[in-house]
């Protein structure tokens, strides 16, 4: 079947100094349009000398370049010329990022709106980074403490919201005047490249931002232990996170990591049933579940769980899953082969381990693409593999609780700690739940829904730091304190 995609094919160059780069080494490498099976990008295929030299140049930039010296005021212009590009090349972007990662084209324009929106934040805090003054150590000292940029940050993000992730970390770096070298995932490098030219006609000067392509290893690899990088800013799989603390360990650079999560969502039988539905259905089909944030465990009070589930199969059958161009397409193509093999098997391991298959649990046939059907487990116990590993597919597993301690102990049986979903019409409930779920975002009667304003996170393995938010900048800043002794000296030490 031949397609005729709303762009041709995209042949980039890395960046590298302000300049475009081939890899040193020669060589590409294809990305493949997970909807359409058709070659929709190709990208140097760097070595971990195109990262020596990525590294060297943000380095450049950082110790002799005018950025970490602009005046906040500079540095929110560019941020918010930034902001104003991506809004006025949402559609091009968004469709980039469709084609690379099988998204929905409607889903895809939201991001690219969310994605300036971080930039326009990141721009007000470059105005507000400033540190303290200390007036109150007696007559003859007085002391400052120092925000300062924390130099070169190497940032490796993952495909699954390529350009929206990027966001969530390089404005707030660039806010306090650092420098940076991307390594995009390989699967969707498009809208990063297009980004970092986007920057440089915004006035971001050559070298402050780099873009390196190419694989993990050795790509991400060299950028994690790399001794001239001063912080390494990493979202991906718990499994690679692990890693990049271990590569890191050789010149102790600051890690931040942003993991995975097994995200409860929990319906009481006091809440407002009706407006539940939908926040559950979109919670774990939302980009093909293929996200960080599923809530991919549904845990429902007994006395409603037989109803309610049933509720929640019928809306999900009426979810549209296809080509993501389409614009009533809800659920777009899963990522590769290899992650619908993963899926699958955690769906054969739902049947082994005795859970009851409500509805989905298959490959859609299509022409071409890999599309996952809407798949609901329930009789879901939580020391099934489906209860306990992130399947990151739209496969949700529900299990049924007695009561509040009940809820809680068994949202908070599991290695991540990522976000948590509770649905009640009781104060109590609500408080109690806030409390005592371990996890970095607990929403309250809604689902999902992001600020630039709110820090993002996670507790135990889904995560090291907070991103957005006004504390945001922390990761990027060294603090630095300024003593200075008034008058005359006072006492001797011999
Ligand atoms: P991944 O860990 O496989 O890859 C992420 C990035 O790391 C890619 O750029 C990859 O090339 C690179 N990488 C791979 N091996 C590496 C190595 N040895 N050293 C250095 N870099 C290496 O993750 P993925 O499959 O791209 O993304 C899915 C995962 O990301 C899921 O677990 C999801 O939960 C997580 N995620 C988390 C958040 C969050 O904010 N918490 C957001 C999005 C995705």
């Amino acid at each position: 079947m031949v397609f005729h995609l709303p762009v041709d094919a995209v042949r980039e160059d890395m960046w590298i100094g302000g300049r475009r780069h081939e890899a040193c080494r020669g060589g590409r490498f294809e990305t493949i349009s997970p909807a359409h099976d058709v070659p929709v990008g190709s990208y140097p295929l760097a070595s971990a000398e195109d990262v020596d030299h990525a590294v060297a140049s943000a380095r450049r930039a950082f110790d002799t370049g005018i950025w970490p010296h602009l005046s906040g005021k500079h540095r929110a212009r560019v941020l918010q010329s930034v902001a104003d590009a991506i809004l006025s090349n949402r559609d091009e972007l968004a469709t980039l990022e469709v084609l690379e990662s099988g998204k929905p084209i409607t889903q895809a324009r939201g991001e690219m709106e969310t994605a300036a929106d971080l930039w326009d934040y990141a721009a007000t805090l470059a105005r507000h980074d400033y540190g303290d003054s200390y007036n109150n150590l007696g007559t003859s000292k007085l002391a400052f403490v120092l925000r300062e940029p924390a130099g070169v940050v190497g940032m490796i993000t993952p495909w699954n919201f390529p350009l929206l992730i990027i966001s969530q970390k390089l404005p707030f770096a660039l806010a306090v005047g650092c420098t940076a070298v991307v390594k995009p995932s390989e699967l969707t490098p498009a809208t990063t490249i297009r980004l970092v030219e986007l920057l440089h006609e915004a006035g971001v000067p050559e070298g402050v931002v780099n873009v390196v392509t190419g694989y993990g290893d050795p790509v991400g690899a060299r950028l994690a232990e790399h001794p001239a990088v001063d912080v390494i800013s990493f979202t991906g799989s718990t499994r690679v996170g692990k890693s990049i603390v271990a590569q890191a360990k050789g010149n102790l650079k600051r890690v931040s990591l942003e993991l995975g999560g097994k995200n409860p969502h929990i319906v009481f039988a006091d809440a407002d049933l009706d407006a539940a539905i939908d926040p559950v259905v979109f919670g774990v089909y939302f980009n093909m579940g293929e996200c960080c944030n599923s809530g991919s465990r549904l845990l429902v009070e007994r006395s409603v769980a037989e109803e309610f589930t049933r509720r929640v199969v019928e809306r999900s059958r009426a979810v549209r899953v296809g080509d993501p161009l389409k614009e009533d397409t809800k659920v777009g193509a899963v990522i590769s082969d290899a992650h619908l093999k993963k899926i699958m098997s955690y769906v054969a391991r739902g049947h082994d381990d005795g859970a009851r298959l409500l509805l989905g649990g298959n490959r859609l046939a299509s022409d071409c693409g890999r599309f996952v059907e809407p798949t609901v487990f329930d009789l879901v116990t939580p020391e099934m593999a489906i209860a306990r590993d992130e399947i990151f597919g739209p496969v949700l597993s529900v299990i049924a609780f007695d009561s509040l301690d009940d809820a809680v102990r068994i949202a908070n049986d599991t290695l991540y700690g990522l976000s948590a979903g509770a649905w009640t019409s009781n104060v109590e409930t609500a408080f109690q739940v806030s409390r005592r779920v371990r996890a970095g975002t607990i929403w309250i009667n809604c689902f999902m829904d992001g600020y630039a304003e709110l820090p993002f996170g996670g507790y135990r393995e889904s995560g090291l730091g907070r991103e957005l938010g006004r504390f945001s900048t922390d990761e990027f800043a060294e603090i630095k304190t300024v003593q200075l002794h008034l008058g005359p000296r006072t006492h001797t030490w011999l």
